[in-house]
């Protein structure tokens, strides 16, 4: 999608701290940390958001999932770690282009707000 910032950081077309990248998804560090170690996993493919998941894009999650770990192993985290996904308006979605929040590096807090 022409106008969505995070296909803009998969193509590279805007800047952004990379951590990681194959051929189906890219990490990068958010912009507003809200841990010590705070990623945003995304598919490199546009997909609105976990409501937007189907049989034909699902493979692009699971592989997400199978990264994740040895993503959070490289930064140093060792104590435990948490995956979000906002989804919409009320999910707290603000970037409408699937993406994992990968907290680590404290103790965090539940339940979130
Ligand atoms: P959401 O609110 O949709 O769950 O998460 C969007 C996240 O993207 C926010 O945590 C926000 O800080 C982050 N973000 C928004 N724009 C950019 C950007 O241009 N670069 C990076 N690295 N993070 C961004
Ligand atoms: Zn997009």
């Amino acid at each position: 999608m022409s106008d969505c910032i995070f296909c803009k950081i998969a193509a590279g077309e805007i800047p952004s701290d990379r951590v990681y990248e194959d051929d189906v998804c890219v990490a990068f560090r958010d912009l507003d940390p809200q841990a010590p170690v705070h990623l945003l996993v995304i598919p490199k493919v546009h997909v609105d958001g976990a409501d937007a998941v189907t049989g034909d894009n699902s493979g692009l999650v699971a592989h997400i999932f199978e990264v994740i770990p040895g993503l959070m192993r490289g930064q140093g985290v060792s104590g435990g770690f948490r995956v979000v996904t906002n989804v919409g308006q009320d999910g707290g979605q603000s970037v409408r282009h699937l993406h994992f929040h990968v907290l680590g590096g404290r103790a965090l807090g539940w339940p979130p707000g």
